[in-house]
């Protein structure tokens, strides 16, 4: 029996101690959380994606358990610019049902919508699905993992016929003789991964960093390569024009495993070398070692992740690199392969589960008439009864409070305000809603401009399952009952599904929630039906897909086949386009934005930890010492980055590891600091994602 099951079974109401993951990111880390006079202890715990590491995240995660910020009360506004005042539940639930029906009867079903996150657990995700489509019977519902990894997964299904961040456990990346990570920077974002780096480097496997600043992941590489924001298509492609012209590639792989090389090989006979080095500023001989180092070893692994999707064309740059993966016959092979390093602590099965515009549960397409009649049976409905597709994150906030557009919107474990590109627009959106409630345990800046905020429970209060990177489902385990006053995300949707007379069943216990996630996913790429929270305990977490509770998981995809019709994975050629927005005189700089160590997303959570404030205690501008120079700007000195969308303002923070026509500012605050005020809504036209990673700007002394 595991550690895990071991403090989870302990007779009692509530054990003391509690074997679970971190609340914050993908690689979601195992602890042990132990309730200790006044405080709550957390410890690392061996799992395979951490072995016994944490970052200070994670570290100092139940620190916001018993913060004076936490929410213990529903909030009401009763009028236009008046304030948030405290309220009972049956009158919040109350004014939120009464408010929905109005807007629904006056303008329609689709007139709500629901915006999700990707740090929801599986059952939650699940539910809230399962609520837009049925209770509140809207196609509109979408989540901010759409800023995350939706060009990744796109792209996946595209060329693989699913989407599964790693296709293989993460101590695959240890048996590489060469990892090429693209815009990662693992050792700030998740800093035990680098762990599983580390054993790659001690077998002598070398790594290679694609990224426009020489990160703190890029300073451990063999060789870094420095592109331009945007131009990583181009580096791709002329990757495997120069594997191509070497005569590297996997002939049989590709005559047997494959299909459609042939335009693809047409399409990058024309990539030359130099044009890349044109583009991108990295030099044709790093590009040439970089080949080399992929093509010439027996395993080898590509991975993306933010700096490679986060693009209008984020899907096209990802398949370039799919297409150079498959052109050496890495994917499904031990040791080698393809993936993307999800970001959010849920964002796999958050997207898995029916949070997305137009999927339904088992990552079943809401389009497809036998995946509707599916999941309508599973809950109990008319599969006519079940609205259409959505759209896409950022079309849905856009059109918030328009003409055209939802009048409310609900919001569960997100804070658009200061993740979302252009955040100014989507702020004014949401002011322009007729009602905006807002569920959280924190007051984000999204909730600060809500009708109605609704207190629910934090990570250590309740139960579950997340899907971390690797597609491995791993359970989350309550320490403690939330505070007085306080429900979990499933309490309130049950509430609210009773008090709208929603048909079928909303249950608020997790276990039940899972039971039913198991027979609506039975059958789709996302199979859970044979993954149960005993066999999860009895393990270190369960792979999908997995049908049948008697038959194996599935650690590695594509050993034999791929879940396409044919069983082939599909090529596709694709070109470089440049950025959606072009540098001019006016704005001659490029803006590129991320993350820092010690803060998670839109920090509303990380800002609030004393130790992460210490370390990080706000936004900065990361510009070249000679950029700064030409600009007449010091270190330390204010600076403005002004988009033709809006400024932020910011300390200036010299830096050499930065190229001199880009400037770097991370996204985790709001207010002046606000870095989305600047970025572009362009967003990728399969995916949905915005152009997070590059826009126009010029940079000034404030
Ligand atoms: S934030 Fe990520 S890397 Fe850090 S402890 Fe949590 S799960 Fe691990």
């Amino acid at each position: 029996m595991t550690d895990g099951a071991r403090l989870a079974t302990q007779p009692g109401v509530r054990p003391r101690e509690a074997a679970t993951h971190c609340p914050y990111c993908a690689l979601q880390c195992g602890m042990v959380l132990r309730q200790t006079a006044g405080r709550v202890e957390v410890t690392p715990r061996d799992f395979p994606t951490n072995r016994g590491g944490l970052c200070q995240k994670g570290w100092t995660a139940a620190d916001l358990l018993d913060h004076p910020d936490r929410l213990t009360t529903p909030l009401l506004r009763d009028r236009p610019g008046g304030e948030l005042r405290p309220a009972s539940w049956d009158e919040a639930l109350d004014r939120i049902t009464g408010g929905l029906r109005a807007i629904q009867e006056r303008h329609g079903r689709d007139a709500v919508a629901v915006f999700g996150g990707g740090g929801l657990t599986n059952e939650k995700a699940y539910a809230l699905g399962k609520f837009a489509r049925v209770a509140l019977g809207t196609r509109h519902i979408d989540y901010n993992g759409r800023w995350c990894m939706s060009s990744a997964a796109a792209a996946g299904m595209r060329a693989f016929g699913v989407d599964r961040g790693l296709p293989f456990p993460l101590a695959d990346l240890g048996r590489a003789d060469t990892l090429l990570l693209v815009g990662a920077n693992p050792a700030e974002t998740m800093p035990p991964l680098m762990r599983h780096l580390a054993d790659q480097r001690a077998r002598g496997g070398r790594l290679i960093v694609v990224d426009p600043r020489l990160t703190a992941t890029a300073r451990q590489a063999d060789l870094h390569l420095q592109p331009l924001p945007g131009t990583d298509l181009a580096v791709a492609n002329a990757l495997l024009h120069i594997a191509l012209t070497e005569g590297w590639l996997d002939r049989a792989y590709v005559a047997d495993r494959t299909t459609g090389f042939d335009e693809v090989r047409r399409t990058v006979a024309g990539c030359w070398p130099a044009e890349a080095e044109r583009l991108s500023g990295v030099p044709v001989a790093d590009l040439e070692a970089t080949a080399r180092a992929l093509s010439t070893v027996d395993r080898a692994v590509i991975l993306t992740a933010r700096g490679a999707e986060q693009h209008a064309k984020g899907v096209d740059t990802v398949t370039a690199f799919i297409n150079l993966a498959l052109a050496l016959g890495l994917p499904g092979r031990p040791g080698s392969g393809y993936g993307c390093l999800t970001g959010q602590g849920n964002g796999q099965g958050g997207r898995e589960h029916g949070q997305k515009a137009d999927q339904l549960p088992g990552y079943r397409r809401i389009d497809d008439p036998a995946a509707r009649e599916h999941v309508a049976e599973v809950w109990g409905v008319d599969p006519a009864a079940l609205p259409g597709p959505g759209v896409p994150a950022y079309q849905l906030l856009d059109s918030l409070g328009t003409t055209h557009g939802p009048r409310a919107l609900l919001v569960f474990g997100s804070n658009p305000v200061v993740s979302a590109p252009r955040a100014a627009r989507v702020e004014s959106r949401l002011r322009d809603l007729d009602l905006l409630v807002v569920a959280d345990f924190l007051r984000s800046e999204t909730a600060d401009l809500a009708d109605v905020v609704l207190p629910v429970a934090q990570w250590a209060e309740e139960d579950g399952t997340m899907t971390n990177l690797e597609g491995r489902v791993l359970r989350r385990r309550a320490l403690r009952e939330p505070p007085p006053g306080v429900r979990t995300d499933l309490a309130v949707l049950a509430a609210l599904a009773a008090r709208l007379d929603a048909p079928g069943a909303f249950p608020a216990d997790p276990a039940a929630v899972f039971e039913e996630l198991r027979r609506a996913s039975a059958g789709g790429p996302a199979d859970y039906a044979g993954v149960s929270w005993d066999r999860i305990d009895a393990d270190t977490g369960v792979f999908w897909p997995c049908p049948d509770e008697d038959g194996p998981d599935t650690p590695r995809l594509f050993a034999d086949r791929f879940p396409t019709p044919d069983g082939r994975a599909r090529f596709r050629a694709v070109t470089h386009r440049p950025a959606a927005e072009p540098v001019c005189a006016d704005y001659p700089l490029h803006l590129t934005t991320g993350r820092v160590l010690a803060h998670y997303q839109s920090g509303a959570q990380t800002r609030r930890v004393a130790a992460l404030r210490r370390a990080a205690p706000g936004a900065f501008v990361e510009l070249h010492p000679d950029l700064a120079g030409r600009l007449g700007v010091a270190e330390g000195e204010e600076v403005r980055v002004v988009s033709r969308r809006g400024e932020l303002r910011a300390p200036a923070r010299l830096s050499p590891a930065i190229r001199p026509d880009t400037v770097f500012a991370p996204f985790h605050w709001p207010g002046a600091a606000r870095a989305n005020s600047v970025t572009n809504d362009a967003v990728d036209p399969v995916s949905g994602m915005p152009e997070f990673k590059i826009c126009a700007v010029r940079v000034e002394r404030a």
